[in-house]
């Protein structure tokens, strides 16, 4: 099975390539996703974690079941909390004035 690119540098008709014959273009769509996808994770690798996110991270990882309770508890009202406030909050921008 024979696969025919066409290369969005330069237009090149490419048969069977990965990259472009005439320009080396990446023509592959599964290897520029993954290419997307490392260079993603390298950025969010570089990226230090704050200390709340940490905090966090650590609470929702605890080994201690109750600890966890607790977090997902707080979580899901702090959920409920902005769905809420963002509730009211389209109401009044719905309203005139
Ligand atoms: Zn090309």
């Amino acid at each position: 099975m024979s696969t025919l690119r066409i290369c969005a540098k330069c237009h090149t008709w490419n048969e069977n390539q990965d990259h472009c014959t005439n320009c080396g273009h990446l023509l592959n769509p599964d290897l520029i996703r993954k290419i997307e996808l490392e260079k993603k994770e390298e950025l969010e690798a570089g990226r230090e974690l704050d200390k709340v996110d940490l905090l966090l991270h650590k609470i929702k990882n605890s080994r201690y079941i109750l600890v966890r309770a607790v977090f997902y508890f707080f979580y899901s009202i702090w959920f409920i909390f902005t769905a809420i406030v963002s509730f009211f909050i389209a109401i009044i921008a719905a309203g005139p004035g």
